[in-house]
């Protein structure tokens, strides 16, 4: 509804001859999703929450016209704390830290001036006029970025193998195909922040010798790509893309490839292939894509939230970086968190945070009284965590010990009154629906595990189901080609492992 709001804005503006005075600034999501939309006014920021278009006037007259707060639009937590002015006094952000969100929700990210005028592309600025290319991959290395988009593979490792590449043409590809259900942050950093990823990715580009760009971002996100594609062009019209780039013989360009909207298509290599023009389907690797990957060409491939560190790190240094998080798994991440859940939204929290930090501290609890049950990471990839690991802190070891993953993001908590096999059983329809049909234990071992699945819940399951089930997952996770069949018994696995008993439930129901 925020474009409405916007209009209606402008108009009850405009009926106060107050147009000229104030200025309506759109921005991406600031997070707090619960209390959208929201409007911030400055310089008191005054933080209004769910307002809707019939409720304009009112606050037109009361703030701006009489210069009183209309409290009954301010968030009621910050008003108890009488500390209606700061937006990091609301619990939800207490524990946070934004370094990939830095300017989302602050920035008008189709204004490439707003973007300057909070250190953008000073990182670039630094890179190209003090830093050699190898300088710039041991900073980062340094920092200990590992990828964001789930695997959490050591950023300046893919660097310094397509550095180290003899050719004369090389790529940096953006990962914008995000896919998973429940998940958006890459989207809102790209909705926020643009020239966050493209100034990364020059910077990429220069630490391993390319002069190419491509994001490769799916067409259901049009906001994004419309943001995207301004931001581009104004980067163009700066000279902070192109030719001699700050006055060095660097040379940038970036495009845009558009996905239809394929899973799969999230894998490097189907990526790859769908931005030559070619069906988006995984091969197998070696060779990795670092070595020969789009074009058969040396190729870096990050995701946005990788892409949206790059430039904090070198702006504020490697040692800064790893300062957070924890000792393998340094900085932040960003989660969409969604579900049974009071404060759903983005945030992005230090590594090392614990579930339950992020469940009932900045997520607000459950809502009705209702009892956590337990949260899915990683989508449709991950696993169910169960109330007993709340305090696991969230890293990538960490995870995986549990028998779930970090993945891209998305944080889904369930309830009490949730049965678990027909989450499980949701998340494999998605990967069976999305497979590509290329191998077949992933083409034919998950379809053969929903059936199982679906002959359950509908209470005609029989003794042994779940060892079958338990048998295909292992085969499946063995012998599937890409990381979508190797990880799409996940789900079942990890809710197996902590709710057999709603299993063995539904299958005695039946006698
Ligand atoms: Fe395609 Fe699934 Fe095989 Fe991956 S694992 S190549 S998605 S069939």
């Amino acid at each position: 509804g925020s474009n409405k709001l916007v209009n209606k804005l402008k108009t009850e503006l405009k009926k106060k001859d107050l147009d000229k005075e104030i200025e309506i600034i759109t921005t991406g999501c600031f997070g707090l999703c619960a209390l959208g939309p929201v409007v911030i006014v400055y310089p008191e920021g005054v933080f209004y929450s769910k307002v809707e278009e019939k409720d304009v006037p009112e606050l037109v007259e009361e703030h701006f016209v009489k210069g009183r707060i209309l409290k009954r639009l301010v968030y009621n937590e910050a008003i108890e704390k009488e500390k209606i002015r700061a937006l990091n006094d609301v619990d939800f952000f207490k524990k946070q830290k934004r370094v990939a969100l830095k300017n989302c929700g602050v920035i008008n990210p189709e204004n490439i001036d707003e973007y300057l005028a909070f250190d953008g592309y000073k990182a670039l600025e630094k890179v190209l006029l003090n830093m050699k290319p190898d300088d710039v991959i041991q900073e980062i290395k340094d920092s200990g970025l590992r990828g964001r988009g789930g695997a959490g593979f050591p950023t300046a490792l893919k660097w310094t193998f397509a550095k180290n590449a003899k050719e004369d043409q090389k790529y940096v590809v953006c990962n914008a195909d995000e896919g998973d259900p429940g998940a958006f942050m890459d989207r809102s950093i790209l909705e926020g922040d643009p020239h966050s990823v493209i100034e990364a990715m020059a910077i990429a580009a220069y630490a391993i010798g390319a002069n190419q760009g491509f994001i490769y971002i799916r067409a259901e996100y049009p906001i994004a790509v419309k943001r995207l594609a301004i931001a581009i062009n104004q980067a163009k019209e700066y000279g902070l893309l192109g030719e001699n780039i700050f006055g060095t013989d660097f040379s940038f360009d970036l495009d845009i490839r558009l996905g239809a909207g394929a899973f799969v298509c999230g894998e490097e290599t189907a990526l790859m292939h769908s931005i030559e023009g070619g069906r988006g389907e995984p091969r197998p690797r070696p060779p990795f894509p670092a070595n020969k990957g789009l074009f058969g060409k040396p190729t870096v491939l990050n995701n946005v939230e990788t892409y949206a560190n790059i430039p904090k790190i070198i702006l504020n240094g490697a040692e800064w970086f790893a300062s957070v998080g924890t000792e393998k798994s340094k900085g932040t991440k960003v989660f969409a968190l969604g579900g049974k859940i009071n404060n759903t939204g983005l945030l992005e929290i230090p590594m090392g945070t614990t579930l339950r930090e992020v469940i009932f501290e900045i997520g607000g609890g459950i809502p009705n009284g209702k009892k956590f049950k337990a949260a899915q990471t990683g989508g449709p990839s991950g696993g169910c965590i169960p109330a007993q690991h709340l305090d696991t802190p969230i890293d990538y070891e960490s995870l995986a010990e549990i028998g779930s993953i970090m993945g891209s993001g998305g944080l889904i908590v369930m309830d009490e009154d949730t049965c678990m096999v027909d989450i499980a059983k949701f998340f494999l329809e998605f990967t069976v629906e999305e497979s590509c049909g290329k191998c077949p234990p992933c083409r034919i071992g998950t379809k053969r595990m929903l059936e199982i699945l679906e002959k359950i819940t509908s209470g005609k399951g029989e003794e042994g189901d779940i060892e079958k089930l338990e048998k295909l997952a292992q085969n499946i996770k063995d012998s599937a080609l890409c990381g979508l069949g190797q990880t799409a018994p996940n789900p079942v696995l990890s809710t197996i492992r902590y709710f057999r008993d709603e299993y063995e439930a539904h299958i005695k129901e039946k006698r």
